[in-house]
């Protein structure tokens, strides 16, 4: 254990990886004793155009320059513009601002309640989940996720979230009842293991909606913002929810998140319904907008699309290389995941150690989430350190028999 992690005074809620990145340079993290990682982590989808981009930098520098914060008490010009612009690209029509991911779900889940209960249904509050959803660590979110390992110890799980399998329509009609006011998905689960909803699934959940009268819940943090290679995974499946949440690439590791919605969705939340003090702040509204500069540009998406699938085939290739360890890949776009043999921890430590940053996830998947900025020689590195940290795995595994 390092001095650093024995002295922490940190919760330590974390198992964190004994290095600390000092800098970044687009796709490369960097230590202070100069060691250079690649990262395909991009800070868990976070750093959608890596590091230290130079138009982030400047649009966050330039605004700092002028005013950080002035609360929701008075008009955000650059609020405004970023929900517009959001609103363009998307199903939407409504905006709010948060500062997490977790915060945008809360405000979605709040929005369905109140959407109902605006109509005269206030029994209408339940929420349909999914097994191996991860929607945040808020006491409501834990509820939505359903995952007992951060439910337990936390007093009475927050009532009104009915869980189902993940892909069983049969079970899903059962759990739809007269209190139920919405269902809520994430087109690709990420932290649950790289699982995409089949395309007919979520097809089937936007008719249910509609017969029923609920609302559509898509949670895209992880998935949105061009990650799997559209503005958003809803467009791949040619149906739209009536309120998203988003986060995570939308700050390029600013913390900022939204909740987009259709007028009709967001009709309950009407004055003084919902606040918050930071989200919309100017700081974060400057580097939405500069995300959005880079992320919209004509060709940048096209750009995505093609480096996902130059990824996906070496790791096609990867996995026929290393049969023992890598079982299946998953995902969409540059939301891809390794599902593993052998245990996923052990693969990431290997793969740093190899010099690139990888991260875990359920159901004993890696999860490569590169900056979307990444090109041809990134993905052949990045692909050549996958190949090291397998054979290291599969050397590991080799040991006992010989002995
Ligand atoms: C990361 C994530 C969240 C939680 O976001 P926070 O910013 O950590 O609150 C919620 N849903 C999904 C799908 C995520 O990937």
């Amino acid at each position: 254990m390092s001095t650093a992690s024995a002295s922490s005074v940190l919760l330590p809620t974390y198992a964190r990886a004994p290095i600390a990145l000092e800098r970044g340079e687009g796709a490369w993290a960097i230590t202070a004793d100069g060691t250079r990682y690649l990262d395909f982590g991009a800070g868990i989808a976070v750093n959608a155009l890596g590091h230290a981009h130079p138009h982030l930098v400047e649009a966050l520098t330039q605004q700092a320059q002028r005013i950080w914060h002035t609360s929701n008490l008075y008009t955000m010009p650059d609020g405004e513009k970023l929900a517009r612009r959001l609103c363009e690209a998307t199903f939407a029509e409504r905006v709010f601002f948060t500062n997490s991911g977790a915060e945008a779900n809360e405000c979605a889940i709040k929005m369905a309640r109140k959407y109902h209960a605006a109509k005269g249904h206030p029994e209408r509050y339940r929420i349909v989940t999914f097994e191996g959803a991860f929607h945040g660590r808020t006491l409501a979110t834990i509820a939505a996720g359903g995952q007992q390992k951060y439910i337990d110890g936390f007093g009475p799980k927050v009532d009104g979230f009915d869980q189902v399998p993940f892909d069983d329509e049969a079970a899903l009609k059962a759990a739809i009842g007269p209190e139920t006011a919405a269902l809520m998905i994430e087109p690709i689960q990420g932290e649950g293991g790289l699982r995409s909803v089949p395309m007919r699934f979520l097809k089937r959940l936007r008719e249910l909606c509609d017969e029923h009268g609920l609302m559509l819940i898509f949670d895209e943090i992880q998935t949105g913002v061009g990650r799997t290679g559209k503005f958003f995974a809803y467009e791949h499946y040619g149906v739209a929810p009536d309120i998203m949440s988003i986060a995570k690439g939308i700050g390029g590791g600013f913390p900022m998140g939204a909740c987009l919605a259709t007028e009709e969705a967001a009709s309950g939340m009407t004055l003084g319904t919902h606040g918050t003090t930071f989200g919309g702040n100017p700081l974060a509204m400057a580097v939405g907008n500069a995300v959005l500069d880079v992320i919209l540009a004509p060709g940048f998406l096209d750009h995505v699309q093609k480096t996902a699938l130059r990824l996906r085939q070496s790791l096609a290739q990867l996995k026929d290389q290393h049969p023992q360890v890598i079982e299946e890949i998953r995902g969409e776009g540059l939301m891809l995941g390794l599902k593993l043999k052998t245990p996923n921890t052990d693969f990431v430590a290997q793969a740093r150690a190899a010099g690139l940053l990888v991260v875990a996830a359920g159901d004993n998947v890696v999860r490569l989430l590169p900056p979307l900025i990444i090109g041809e020689s990134e993905v052949a590195e990045g692909v050549a350190r996958l190949d090291k940290a397998a054979g290291a795995v599969e050397a590991e595994l080799a040991r006992p028999a010989a002995e």
